[in-house]
């Protein structure tokens, strides 16, 4: 599904390339294809097509990515606009989101 992006810069999403071994197994579980593998480690270099599902971060048996689930999607922020509040879609938690 890589080509969806999502508003530039906003994505929580962050990556040790420090902390990578190189196991592959964000770039399986990404559903947007954010991450490739570049000298045998991990690169989000899609990183504003990352919609915080949280997927990489679970799976990720080094602990090289943090991303706070669901808080970049355009209707969270739109959300956080409304109420004045922290960015957050309000949908009930990740298993629903996006
Ligand atoms: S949070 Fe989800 S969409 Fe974003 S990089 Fe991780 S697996 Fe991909
Ligand atoms: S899941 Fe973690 S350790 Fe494995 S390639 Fe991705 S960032 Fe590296």
């Amino acid at each position: 599904m890589r080509g969806l992006l999502y508003l530039p810069g906003v994505a929580t999403l962050r990556l040790d390339r420090d902390l990578c071994s190189g196991c592959g197994a964000c770039l399986t579980v990404c559903p947007h294809a954010v991450f490739e593998m570049e000298s045998g480690k991990a690169l989000d270099s899609a990183r504003d097509a990352c919609m915080e599902c949280g997927a990489c971060a679970l799976n990720c048996p080094a602990g090289a990515i943090s991303v706070s689930p669901g808080v970049g999607c355009a209707r969270a922020i739109i959300h956080g606009w409304l109420t004045g509040g922290e960015p957050s879609c309000d949908c009930g938690g990740p298993s629903d989101c996006c």
